[in-house]
């Protein structure tokens, strides 16, 4: 029985997208006559016309899907990695400004931090990501958690690292242990596709009696918030400890 083909509504919008996301070249072999491409429901369902299901390709491989000499599972691969490259941020690095706080990090321990020198005491992180997303995102949200850890023994430190030049410097309150602060921002950043994207991070407490930095340890969770609810959870950051203390983890009795 044969299927109902169903009118794709705004064809043209659909088609200018689809070969966005295939930056212009069939997905299958380098086929660039995009005027002649045309669209292939990957669950071979032609009534699905939602653009998940919707992938343009050069007729010649649309022929050979049909014979299946491109298999199902090809077609449904291809595009599912063309969503993931869709909705991708990618967090690239995070280090101190060293030049503006008293922070260094510790020697070959990714995400850790020590506070060595006594001009400033709260951090100041840069964060670089890309947007390999394949549309403009704006940057409008922070979250922050922080864990308190017991204190031990100090690690050592080494040269600084190569400071990122920041676009833009937000201030975070430092949560309460154990609390999340969410932070909406006033300066999104807009980022184009491709573009990679760098930010500050200060943190800051009125109180330094709470805060403690040169002694106090503690295990720091950011998450950054983009629109279309977007969120991109960075790895677990570490201050005045080079490592996580498993006592830590909270065991509830029932
Ligand atoms: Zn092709």
């Amino acid at each position: 029985m044969k299927k109902k083909r169903s009118h794709i509504p705004q064809k043209n919008k659909v088609k200018a997208e689809l070969q966005k996301e295939i930056n212009s070249s069939c997905p299958f072999c380098d086929n660039t006559d995009v005027g002649h491409f045309q669209i292939h429901h990957v669950d071979e369902d032609p009534s699905n016309n939602s653009i998940d299901n919707l992938l343009l390709l050069c007729p010649t491989c649309h022929s050979k899907i049909t014979k299946e000499d491109i298999s199902k599972q090809t077609v449904i691969n291809t595009k599912r990695n063309i969503n993931n490259r869709a909705s991708k941020i990618e967090f690239i690095s995070v280090s101190v400004d060293s030049d503006n706080c008293g922070w260094i990090p510790y020697d070959n321990v990714p995400f850790s931090f020590e506070a060595k020198y006594l001009k400033s005491l709260f951090p100041i992180f840069n964060f670089s990501f890309i947007n390999q997303s394949l549309k403009t995102v704006l940057l409008t949200r922070i979250a922050l958690s922080v864990k308190k850890l017991p204190i031990g023994l100090a690690g050592p430190h080494i040269p600084l690292p190569s400071i990122l030049r920041p676009i833009i410097k937000y201030k975070i309150k430092m949560p309460l242990d154990g609390e999340t602060i969410n932070t909406e921002l006033n300066d999104e950043i807009e980022i184009p596709q491709g573009r990679a994207f760098k930010f500050q991070v200060e943190l800051y407490d009125e109180t330094m009696e709470r805060f403690k930095p040169p002694f106090s340890k503690y295990a720091i969770y950011f998450e950054f918030g983009f629109n279309n609810d977007m969120s991109y959870k960075i790895p677990m950051i570490l201050l005045n400890s080079n490592k996580y203390y498993e006592e830590l983890t909270y065991n509830w009795i029932s």
